[in-house]
């Protein structure tokens, strides 16, 4: 089988195509023929090395895949069945997605849910997985599309882009935050109202004027603190990346005077039941041009050229890599 693997050599990552023995692939009691895998931020990191992600090596990255059981002991999963993986750990501590065939747990698995086919999976990935689940905290908090504008940050990256076709296609009027002109065209497409330039996010005082009635922050940082410091009393912010940073330098004013909520969210561990609900409402509620508009596609070779692209901020949307 074909993979890509990660080893360090003095201190540094090194990423290559090679070809390996099946019987080298960890433990497991589902073994799937991987089809599609996608490149997240953390897979950027770990395949540049710019990020701590992975521990050991050799390893084979790739936190999500898409593709078909070949043999399973778990009786939940049978051969030819078509299943999907994010998260667990996958491709951090667990061989992953980013090679011809990966052994997990079936525990990890989503059976490919109605109305979404294994590309299409994989063009949502982790990312697009982490907006929906970004909308349902929103929605936990009561944050409703005639609650007013919901604002993304990071908009033109996987999560920002999925969050942005998502909350237009729920009717919620969104606004965008984006650090490049360039992608102005393609995020008035996903359906934002309109576009906020990154350096606006800057400096921010404890409170601001009151804008946003949610917000979904992939970036952190100053740009979270000022995000925190504009919504509106009672609204929600639901946190999940740190593309700026993971530092929060923020006061309590927002929480105590607002009553403004900042909800995390994490997809690694998200638990079955929700994991089901969560990829159940992105077969229904992505629109099909979200597909076309929100994808490259490159071949497994290209992996470790995309995922410095990544890093450097040169991507938008979601990079959807062909396995077979
Ligand atoms: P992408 O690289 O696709 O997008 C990140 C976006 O953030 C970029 O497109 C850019 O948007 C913006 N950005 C990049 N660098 C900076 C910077 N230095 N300062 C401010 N903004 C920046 O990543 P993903 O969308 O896949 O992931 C976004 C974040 O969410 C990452 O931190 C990732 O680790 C995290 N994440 C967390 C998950 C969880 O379970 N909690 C799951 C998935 C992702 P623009 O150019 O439009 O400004």
């Amino acid at each position: 089988m074909q993979a890509l693997i990660l080893e360090q050599q003095e201190g540094n990552t090194l990423a290559a195509l090679k070809n390996i023995d099946e019987n080298q692939l960890p433990e497991g009691n589902v073994t799937v023929d991987v089809e599609w895998s996608s490149l997240n931020y953390k897979d950027a990191l770990a395949i540049t090395g710019k990020g701590k992600i992975i521990r050991q090596f050799p390893m084979v990255p790739g936190i999500d895949f898409s593709g078909t059981v070949r043999s399973s002991s778990d009786e939940r999963f049978r051969p030819g069945q078509q299943v999907l993986l994010t998260g667990w750990g996958v491709g951090e501590n667990h061989w992953g997605g980013l090679a011809d065939v990966a052994r997990v747990q079936g525990d990890w698995l989503v059976p490919l849910p109605q109305g979404l086919n294994g590309r299409n999976a994989m063009i949502i990935g982790t990312a697009g997985f982490t907006a929906m689940l970004c909308v349902m905290a929103l929605e936990d908090a009561g944050i409703t599309p005639q609650s007013g504008e919901i604002l993304v940050t990071g908009a033109s990256g996987g999560v920002g882009s999925t969050a942005v076709a998502l909350l237009h296609e729920l009717g919620y009027p969104v606004v965008a935050v984006s650090g490049r002109e360039s992608t102005h065209d393609y995020l008035r497409q996903l359906g934002a109202g309109r576009i906020l330039p990154r350096d606006e996010f800057n400096e921010t005082r404890p409170l601001e004027k009151q804008l946003w009635a949610g917000a979904i922050d992939t970036v952190g940082d100053k740009v979270l603190a000022k995000v925190l410091a504009q919504t509106q009393y009672g609204g929600c912010v639901a946190a999940c990346g740190l593309a700026g940073g993971f530092a929060l330098p923020t006061t309590v004013m927002p929480f105590i005077l607002r009553n403004v909520r900042l909800q995390g969210v994490d997809s690694v561990m998200t638990p079955t039941s929700r994991r089901l609900a969560a990829w159940e409402r992105l077969a229904r509620s992505l629109p099909q041009n979200f597909y076309q508009q929100a994808a490259t596609e490159i071949p497994l070779a290209k992996a470790p050229e995309f995922a410095a692209a990544i890093i450097g901020n040169r991507i938008q949307g979601r990079t959807l890599v062909k396995i077979k």
